[in-house]
């Protein structure tokens, strides 16, 4: 048994609660650990640490700020499997998919190694005569990050590497279900020679979020997790004067029309569904199959289920690993009981043949689904494929904007025209084209759509940039005494 608490000020800080949360190793459904959930005091020191250190941190040359980044990287790179096997050993994923995580938690580091570049501002000389006219971005200040269990490294880093880079400060409420990644994040970060203070974490749950969403200093917040819980967290946060951006939940659906190569979308479906036990907010969790090719990919998809290696994430020969908790695992494993029920068909149930002992279920396929039926209507999070029949490109595209969400997408073809039709006729923020999990590349943003999506700017790349700072435009004239006289007209350019 270990025991979790907060990093503030540079240091683990012990949490003097009495609210604790249990950390389990979901491989084998035990407890392995606990930590300390901040109460409001708690988290007021935190936000107070990261007030004092702000005016130092934004003060602080780029160049060093660049150079703390570089740092980062290199220790984010040579620490990737001490990183991944924290992921594995709290989360479950395996390790393959631990380090793939890590890797592109990274991606955002070495973006944010170019902030010199990414604040210029513009500049416009002699906007009038002997007037220039320029603009900078200054940091937010002490800006708030709650995270998901799914992704317990990569997500915070898809935050914290630009909110840092700009010259904010910066406290963390990772999940409570997988919170160890974070402080071995908060410890590199002091190695690599982040002052003291820039960088917290409080761990907790609800008592600690809703502090932070009125605590009067912190300026902005930046959620990922479930759709109910980004909306209240956007609504909240507006309504006390921040800048919110609010990722939430996710139905992601793959159109395979019939010119697709069948063998490659079965692979890539069995991928984007299974991968990480489905606990992916850009899973595929819907194939939108037309008629004419529905029963050779499906079957296609049914032969390739019995190869995915289900076992625990640190056994180098499994591919998929349990689910999060045993409250997820019977959830997700009652869409699958009910939707015979409703009409769809079971082709092959995962609930049969799962490793016992921890809170595993293997990869479920399900046909015939149709809107109305709650394995189609809801995010179930987990390793379950639905499989809607459509007549047609059309019918599977009212489908997916009829949805109500719009994280990711995918379509599956070889005709260039109906792809490029695709991309500019769907309501979804991110598009594969023969690609099943379209995650933007670091240098892109990432964002869906609809209910996937509170606020305005979507995460990380140039829309994170935009969204840990704020534009002030500066009208500058230097005294000419040539020029000097009263004039009492409104100021004009011309
Ligand atoms: P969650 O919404 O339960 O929790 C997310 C965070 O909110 C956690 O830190 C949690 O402690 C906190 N929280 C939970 N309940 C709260 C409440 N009532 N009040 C205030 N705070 C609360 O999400 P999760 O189960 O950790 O993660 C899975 C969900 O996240 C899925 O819906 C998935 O689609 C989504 N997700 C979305 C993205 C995206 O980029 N859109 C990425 C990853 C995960």
């Amino acid at each position: 048994m270990y025991r979790i608490d907060h990093w503030i000020d540079g240091h683990t800080v012990s949490s003097n609660s009495g609210r604790t949360g249990n950390v389990y190793d979901p491989a084998t459904g035990q407890v392995q650990g606990t930590v300390g959930f901040a109460d409001l005091s708690e988290v007021d020191k935190a936000v107070a640490t990261a007030k004092a250190a702000l005016p130092a941190w934004r003060a602080t040359n780029l160049s060093r700020r660049a150079e703390i980044m570089f740092h980062m990287r290199e220790l984010v790179a040579a620490n990737r499997k001490e990183i991944a096997a924290l992921l594995t050993k709290e989360h479950g994923k395996v390790t393959s998919d631990a380090l793939g995580e890590v890797a592109r938690g990274l991606e955002n580091i070495e973006f944010a190694c170019g902030i010199p570049n990414l604040m210029k501002g513009g500049y416009s000389e002699q906007a009038s005569a002997g007037v220039d006219v320029y603009n900078i971005r200054q940091p937010l200040g002490v800006v708030a990050g709650i995270t998901p269990f799914n992704f317990p490294a990569m997500v915070p880093m898809w935050m914290f590497a630009n909110a840092l880079a700009c010259g904010n400060t910066f406290v963390l409420k990772p999940s409570e279900k997988d919170p160890s990644a974070s402080m071995f994040i908060a410890e590199l970060l002091k190695q690599a020679g982040l002052p003291d203070g820039v960088f917290n974490v409080v761990h907790g749950d609800k008592v600690a979020v809703d502090r932070l969403l009125d605590h009067p200093d912190i300026a902005a917040v930046s959620f990922v997790g479930s759709t109910p819980i980004a909306k209240y967290i956007y609504e909240t946060g507006t309504k006390n004067g921040k800048r919110v951006q609010a990722l939430g939940g996710a139905k992601n659906h793959m159109l395979v029309l019939p010119d697709a190569d069948l063998d490659m979308a079965a692979d890539a479906l069995v991928s984007a569904a299974y991968g990480s036990a489905g606990e992916r907010c850009m899973a595929i969790s819907v194939v939108l199959a037309v008629d004419t090719i529905a029963d050779e990919l499906v079957s296609k998809v049914k032969d390739r289920i019995p190869n995915v290696v289900v076992g625990p994430g640190n056994d180098p020969s499994s591919e998929m690993g349990p689910l999060i908790s045993g409250e997820h695992r019977d959830k997700v494993a009652g869409y699958v009981a009910g939707a015979a029920g409703e009409g769809a068909t079971v082709v092959v149930d995962g609930r049969d043949g799962a490793p016992t002992g921890g809170f595993f279920l293997k990869p479920s396929l399900i046909d015939n689904a149709k809107p109305g039926m709650k394995c189609y209507d809801d995010e179930i999070f987990g390793p379950v494929l639905t499989v809607v029949r459509v007549k047609s490109y059309e019918d599977g595209l009212k489908l997916i904007n009829d949805n109500q969400f719009g994280n990711g997408t995918a379509i599956f073809t070889r005709d260039g025209g109906v792809a490029r039709q695709f991309q500019f006729d769907v309501n979804v923020g991110m598009v594969g084209i023969n690609v099943p999990i379209p995650v933007p590349v670091s240098y892109y943003s990432f964002g869906g759509w609809k209910a996937s999506l509170f606020g305005d700017l979507h995460m990380y790349g140039p829309d994170g940039i935009q969204f840990y700072t704020r534009s002030k435009v500066v009208t500058s004239r230097w005294p000419d005494p040539r020029t000097s006289k009263v004039d009492l007209g409104f100021p004009q350019n011309r």
